[in-house]
């Protein structure tokens, strides 16, 4: 008769007898970056891997995601494993892609190593004859919300209609079976220790603008011109006028950059864009910061005469982390990594789609150390494979087996204790309610 213990401690050790593949592969993919909804040679190689382990992987959904399963021997709970494929354009990152820019400066490409080293380990340890219910093991694409022109472009072509891959997934049905839900992200940042886990995350919103002037001679005629450059700094300085109405305790970021500028220099210009998120604690939040964001957007074009076109678009929805699969992570790191080296933390600015997942399911998102440099900055790199790509794997594969062990006992507690903050219904009903394209004419 195997104990949970001893079912655990193979599933570590077959983890280990695949160490170097599993570091081939994070390495692998980490000179590989791709961005959001292209990742198409890192959905192949996870495509190729669940293969390689006999199962029957299902690929290209939402574009690019790559979903594989297995049964334990009884019926229950359906728990999906994590790993985003994505990198993101961050200049002057040393092992960028010269083509698209696209970098591994959020350490994604240990999530990988890690969902496909679970994979591994629990399969070569034959732990799902011991299990109940089912493990997804899930290559999820496009959690970096940029490239956003793009994706506007392959939401009007009926390609996509969220623009983050969680959410495109939730929308397509993907997690439609799934009970609760789980990744790891990798961090550099000292304070998380070598695991730890926040409370919640904010959410977002994302927003295009475009400031429409008149071209004209800018030496010649100027005044035969409205400068939507301008228009756009002043838009620019309104939301920075604004930044002390916001309340410490919404964590409200926002952070506008200039995508177009102008066309040519002795013209003026007549066709600006920006891309912002509006962040923060709450939904409740993030729309009143935007309400203001759009206020300030006006200003600029009022002063200039210039029109501005916002464009909201859903984004991500805050997360929560459930304190119940945290317990067990946390024991796990324990465990494995001592009790000094874990930690626990109270809420985060960044965003992420696994608060989608937590609006709709029990959901865990805590973080892994191994890595240095700033998170989305040119120098941030894995320095330590071990922590982040094996033990992500064993992290994984330990919850894994902690909830779906006796009958998914534990899986169990936690699905009938969760009330949903929406259905998944909701969900998708909230998220098409913020599309919204505004169009204000600062000349009349
Ligand atoms: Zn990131
Ligand atoms: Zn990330």
């Amino acid at each position: 008769m195997t104990t949970k213990k001893e079912l655990k401690d193979s599933v570590c050790q077959a983890i280990d007898r695949n160490a170097e593949r599993i570091i081939g592969l994070g390495e692998r993919i980490r000179r590989q970056p791709e961005l959001g909804f292209k990742e198409f040679k890192t959905a192949r190689l996870a495509e190729e891997t669940f293969g390689e382990l006999g199962l029957k992987p299902r690929s290209g959904l939402a574009l690019t995601g790559v979903r594989a399963e297995v049964a334990g021997v009884k019926d229950g709970p359906t728990f999906a494993l994590l790993g985003e494929l994505d990198g993101l354009v961050v200049a002057g990152h040393p092992i960028a892609d010269p083509e698209t820019g696209a970098a591994h400066a959020c350490g994604h490409n240990a999530q990988m190593a890690g969902l496909l080293g679970a994979a591994m380990g629990l399969c070569e340890a034959r732990a799902f004859e011991h299990l109940a219910g089912r493990v997804v093991f899930f290559a999820v694409p496009a959690e970096e919300y940029g490239d956003v022109e793009w994706r506007v472009q392959q939401a009007r072509a009926g390609r996509l209609e969220f623009l983050g891959g969680k959410p495109e997934l939730l929308r397509l049905g993907h997690f439609d079976d799934v009970d609760l839900a789980m990744m790891i992200h990798t961090t550099s940042q000292p304070d998380m220790k070598k695991a730890g886990v926040a409370a919640s995350n904010n959410g977002c919103l994302v927003k295009t603008v475009r400031y429409i002037g008149r071209a004209s001679h800018a030496g010649g005629a100027p005044h035969m011109g409205i400068n939507a450059l301008y228009a756009a700094n002043i838009g620019l300085s309104a939301i920075n006028a604004i930044r002390e109405t916001f309340r410490d305790e919404d964590s409200i970021r926002v952070h506008p950059i200039i995508t177009h500028g102008g066309s040519q220099v002795n013209v003026i210009p007549a066709d600006v864009r920006l891309e912002t998120y509006v962040r923060g604690k709450t939904v409740e939040a993030i729309l009143d910061a935007n309400v203001r964001v759009d206020r300030a957007l006006k200003a600029g074009a009022l002063a200039l005469g210039a029109q501005v076109e916002i464009e909201t678009l859903p984004g991500y929805l805050p997360l929560f982390n459930h304190e119940g699969m945290a317990k067990y992570f946390l024991a796990n790191a324990s465990t494995q990594l001592g009790a000094d080296n874990i930690t626990q933390m109270g809420h985060r600015s960044g965003s992420t789609d696994m608060g989608d997942l937590s609006h709709v399911m029990p959901t865990l998102h805590p973080y892994l150390g191994g890595a240095s440099g700033t998170g989305h900055g040119a120098d941030f790199t894995i320095t330590d494979p071990k922590l982040a790509y094996i033990e992500n794997a064993k992290q994984l594969a330990l919850m894994a087996v902690d909830m779906l062990w006796d009958d998914a006992q534990a899986a169990k507690e936690i699905i009938g204790a969760f009330k949903p903050r929406l259905t998944r219904d909701a969900y998708l009903t909230f998220q098409r309610g913020i599309n919204k394209t505004e169009l204000f004419d600062g000349a009349k």
